[in-house]
C-alpha cells in the first residue's frame, strides 16, 4: 500500500510552498522592476508639475508658487520667457543651461504636436571635473499674451543598484523570519484542526463495537462537531441494531417455542389417548402450525424488505369489504374475551387498489398490538375508516395503555420495544410495526399514530380512492 503523508506534513508543505511563491514574486518584482518603477514615477512627477506650472502663468504669486512646487516635489523648475514677470530661474540644475541649449530644447518641443517633450537622456555636468549626471527634463511651451513661455522641469536620477542590494539583503532576513513564522503558524493550525481529527479517528476504531465515545473529542469547530455528532448517532444506531438483533432472536425463539410446544403436546396426547383424537384438538394443532407458518412468512418478508423492494400485487376492492374481512377474523375472539370490538364503515364505500393480503397484514398487526397493549377492564377496539380530505383514513383505535411521546417516533423502528413483558396474541407474529411501515411505504401511503398515555392509541394510514 502506498504510504500516506500525515495531514500535518501536508499542511506545512502547502503553507511553505505558498510563502516561497509569495516571497519569490516579491523578490522578482523588487529587483527586476524597481528601476523601471522608479523612472516612471519620476517622469510622471515632473510632467505633473510642468503642466501645473504652465497653467499658473500670469498668477500674482507666480514666483512663490513655483518655488514651493519645486521644493515639495523635489524637482528643479525653470520658466523661460521674454517677459521677466513670467520668468523664473531656480537655484538648481536647469539654471546653468545656456541660451543655445534652451533654444535647441524649445525647437524640439515646438516640433511636438502637444507642445510637450520629455528629454530622458539629458546629461548635466555640474563642474567640469565631475562626471555628467543623468537627468530627466520635461518641457512644455504655451503661449501667454501672444508670447511663447517655456516651462522646464527636471529631476535627477539616482542609480538604484545600492538600494537594490540593500533590499536584497533585507529580503533574505525577511524570508527567514517569514518561514519561521509560517512553521509556527502551521503547528498552531494543525493543533487546532488536526487534534480533533486525530481524536475522532482514534475513537472511530471502536465504532464497529458500538463503543464510540464522542465526549472524548474536544473541538470548537462546527464541522468537526457535526462529524462527531454524526458518529455519535451512528454509534447509537449500531448499539440499537445490536440490541434489536439480540431481542429479535429472543422473541423469535419464544414465538417459535409456544406453538411448537402446543403441537408436540397435542400430538403426543392424541397418540397416547386415542379418545382425545377429536376435531377440536386436531384444529389446535392445525391452528398452531398455521401460526408458525405466518411467523416464518413475516420473517422472510422483513428480511427481504432490506434487500429487494417488496413486490405488490394490487387488486381492486371496496373499502368496507376489506374492513369487514378483517373484522370477522377477530370478532369471535374478541367476543370470547369480552372485548368491545366495533366496526365503523364509510358511507361512500370507495373502490381502492391495494395488495389486499399486505394491507390486511398491516391491519392485523395494528389489531394484535391493540389486543396486546390493552390492560383495561373495559377494553374497546375500533376498526374503522373516515373521510379525511381527498383520502380515506383507515384506523385501529384502542383505549389501551397508549404510548409515551418519547417512544412515538421509535415504535416504527425495526425491533423497537417499549414494553418487553407484553404477552403475544395468537394471530400474527408481533414483528409488527416495522413490517407494517415497510408495507405502507411500498404502497406509497401516508401513515402514523396518535396516542395519549393511559388513554388511547390510534394507528392509521390514508388510502386514496381508485380513479
Ligand atoms: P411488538 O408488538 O412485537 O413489541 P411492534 O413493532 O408491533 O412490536 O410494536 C412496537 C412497540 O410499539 C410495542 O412494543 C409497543 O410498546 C408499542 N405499541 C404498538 N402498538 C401499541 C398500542 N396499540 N398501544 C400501546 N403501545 C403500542
Amino acid at each position: 500500500m502506498k504510504r500516506k503523508t500525515s495531514l500535518r506534513l501536508q499542511l506545512i508543505a502547502i503553507l511553505l510552498a505558498f510563502v516561497v511563491l509569495l516571497m519569490g514574486t516579491v523578490y522578482f518584482v523588487q529587483t527586476t522592476f524597481l528601476d523601471d518603477f522608479y523612472k516612471i514615477h519620476k517622469i510622471s512627477s515632473i510632467e505633473n508639475v510642468g503642466k501645473q506650472i504652465a497653467g499658473l502663468i500670469g498668477d500674482d504669486d507666480f514666483d512663490d508658487i513655483v518655488e514651493e512646487a519645486g521644493m515639495t516635489n523635489e524637482v528643479c523648475i525653470r520658466v523661460v520667457s521674454n517677459h521677466p514677470e513670467y520668468a523664473y530661474t531656480g537655484a538648481c540644475t536647469l539654471r546653468s543651461l545656456d541660451n543655445n541649449m534652451i533654444n535647441m530644447m524649445a525647437q524640439e518641443t515646438m516640433n511636438e504636436e502637444t507642445g510637450e517633450k520629455l528629454f530622458d537622456d539629458f546629461r548635466y555636468q555640474r563642474r567640469p571635473e565631475e562626471a555628467p549626471e543623468k537627468v530627466f527634463v520635461f518641457s512644455k511651451i504655451i503661449s501667454y499674451n501672444n508670447e511663447p513661455v517655456m516651462v522646464l522641469v527636471s529631476t535627477g536620477i539616482t542609480p538604484l543598484s545600492a538600494t537594490i542590494s540593500t533590499l536584497k539583503s533585507q529580503y533574505y532576513i525577511i524570508s527567514i523570519a517569514v518561514i519561521i513564522m509560517t512553521l509556527i503558524l502551521a503547528l498552531i493550525i494543525s493543533r487546532i484542526i488536526l487534534r480533533p481529527v486525530k481524536q475522532i479517528s482514534e475513537e472511530s476504531r471502536n465504532l464497529s463495537k458500538g463503543q464510540y465515545d464522542g465526549n472524548k473529542v474536544r473541538t470548537d469547530s462546527r464541522e468537526m462537531s457535526e462529524l462527531n455528532d454524526t458518529l455519535i448517532q451512528a454509534n447509537e444506531d449500531i448499539q440499537k441494531a445490536d440490541k434489536a438483533k439480540k431481542e429479535l432472536l429472543g422473541n423469535v425463539s419464544h414465538d417459535l417455542r409456544t406453538p411448537l410446544t402446543m403441537i408436540v403436546g397435542y400430538g403426543e396426547m392424541i397418540r397416547d389417548l386415542p379418545e382425545e383424537n377429536t376435531e377440536e384438538n386436531l384444529n389446535v394443532i392445525i391452528e398452531e402450525a398455521k401460526r408458525l407458518s405466518t411467523l416464518v412468512d413475516d420473517l422472510i418478508d422483513i428480511s427481504k424488505a432490506d434487500t429487494v423492494p417488496l413486490e405488490l400485487k394490487k387488486e381492486d376492492i371496496r373499502l368496507n369489504l376489506l374492513l369487514e374481512d378483517v373484522f370477522h377474523q377477530y370478532q369471535k375472539y374478541c367476543e370470547s374475551q369480552g372485548i368491545d370490538f366495533i366496526l365503523k364503515k364509510v358511507d361512500e364505500d370507495p373502490v381502492i387498489s391495494i395488495d389486499i393480503k399486505r394491507i390486511k397484514q398491516v391491519l392485523y398487526n395494528f389489531i394484535n398490538n391493540s389486543l396486546n397493549y390493552n390492560s383495561k377492564d373495559q377494553q374497546q377496539i375500533i376498526l374503522g375508516a373516515e373521510k379525511n380530505g381527498d383520502v380515506y383514513r383507515v384506523y385501529v383505535y384502542d383505549n389501551g395503555e397508549g404510548i409515551d411521546e418519547k417512544d412515538l417516533h421509535n415504535i416504527w423502528d425495526r425491533y423497537y420495544k417499549v414494553d418487553k413483558e407484553h404477552r403475544r396474541h395468537h394471530i400474527g407474529s408481533g414483528i409488527g410495526l416495522s413490517l407494517s411501515k415497510e408495507l405502507l411505504i411500498a404502497h406509497g401511503l401516508n401513515y402514523g399514530v396518535e396516542s395519549e398515555p393511559k388513554q388511547y392509541s390510534k394507528f392509521y394510514f390514508d388510502l386514496p380512492e381508485k380513479r
